[in-house]
């Protein structure tokens, strides 16, 4: 297992890139901790292929280096880089047996044939394929297919880094929250550094110890799930995470007082004069809906969502969640909104603004 480091990395798909618009990938310059599980997540189209494709070495990057463990690896090919890299959609030889499949990475590496048989039980169980070790691929549905891919990628111990690029897109939903569960096990058992590459945030926190959110070809913030919850460093990073995400609200600042549309709000944090646009940030936990003080809205619907209840309310023309407990009950007059201060996040031109500790 390995740190990787990626210094100066960014990648464009052109021959000769003109701006950073050019770039699938901008620059980066980031440590993967040896032994820590980190998902990358982020929507279709973000970079998240290109640069895990970068780390495999199946993509040479158009600037910057990758090193394992301080040692330049960027010419080097995935075979010399020693890393396991699981796809979207499953890479088996069909006229191979199960068993040959998933023994197939060990064999090519001159494992011995009575370790390589302990090892290909161990992980036929894993993936639940016990049965099926002495069947052919073809045939095989598409998710057992997928399974045997996730097999191939885990069978090899000694591999510097696992790469998974949404490898549970084609299996079904139970046997996903199955699979999930035997990686994270596989990572406490093993300590392999892993990269998790996903699209859909609850794999993502579920999975990681870190999260890396991409948006637009950059890394936006790197961070544990709860960082990325209490201080998004982006606008993006709070509408992405959540369920449903932070609220963004057009803001005036002065001090530790906000002004929307005429309204006042308290900040936690202090500020000086900020440049640019200005929002606030405040997730829909830690808004609250009363008939009292507080910035007017006008509430649209309200779901039920068993745990709690979502509230969507208009607030000046922004569509604005609250979310309030099980029991609350709501009236027609409750038609104001107040967020709690310490939760109330600064943004300028959609980035994190740190503010002093209000007095
Ligand atoms: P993700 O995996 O997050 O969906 P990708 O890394 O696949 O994103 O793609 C990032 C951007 O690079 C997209 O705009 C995509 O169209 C572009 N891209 C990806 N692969 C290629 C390629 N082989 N040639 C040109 N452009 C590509
Ligand atoms: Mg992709």
């Amino acid at each position: 297992m390995a740190k990787i480091t990626l210094d100066n990395l960014a990648h464009s798909y052109l021959p000769n890139p003109k701006g950073e618009d050019d770039f699938a990938l901008k620059e980066l310059n980031h440590d993967w901790a040896d032994g820590e599980a980190y998902a990358l997540l982020g929507s279709s189209g973000c970079g998240k292929s290109t640069l895990l494709n970068i780390i495999s070495g199946l993509l040479h990057p158009s600037q910057g280096r990758i090193l394992f463990d301080g040692v330049d690896v960027t010419q080097a090919s995935t075979a010399d880089r020693n890393i396991a890299q699981v796809f979207q959609f499953p890479v088996v030889y069909d006229t191979m047996t199960v068993r040959d499949n998933l023994a197939f990475p060990l064999k090519n590496r001159g494992a011995s044939p009575h370790y390589i048989a302990d090892r290909v039980q161990q992980i036929a169980k894993m993936i639940g394929m016990e049965a099926e070790l002495g069947n052919r691929a073809r045939g095989l549905t598409a998710d057992a297919k997928q399974k045997i891919s996730l097999g191939r990628g885990m069978v090899r111990e000694d591999v510097n880094a696992l790469l998974f690029d949404e490898p549970l897109t084609v299996i079904d939903p139970h046997m996903k929250w199955e699979l999930r569960t035997q990686l994270k096990s596989l990572h406490h058992e093993f300590g392999h550094t892993m990269i998790y590459v996903t699209h859909d945030q609850t794999e993502a926190l579920t999975f990681a110890d870190k999260v890396v959110v991409m948006y637009d070809g950059r890394v936006v913030q790197i961070g544990t799930p709860e960082e990325l919850f209490d201080k998004p460093q982006h606008t993006f990073v709070g509408y992405f995470i959540g369920s449903p995400g932070m609220n963004v609200i057009p803001a005036s600042v002065a001090g530790s007082d906000a002004v929307v549309h005429g309204a006042a709000v308290k900040l936690g944090q202090s500020f000086g004069p900020l440049d640019g646009k200005v929002e606030i940030g405040v997730r829909p936990e830690f808004v609250t809906l009363t008939d009292g003080e507080g910035v007017p809205v006008k509430v649209r619907r309200v779901e039920d969502v068993g745990r709690h209840k979502i509230i969507r309310a208009d607030l000046f023309g922004n569509e604005i969640n609250i979310v309030a407990g099980e029991g609350q009950s709501i009236s027609p007059d409750m038609n104001r909104v107040t967020f709690d201060p310490k939760r109330v996040n600064v943004y300028v031109n959609d980035w994190l603004k740190e503010g002093e500790a209000a007095q």
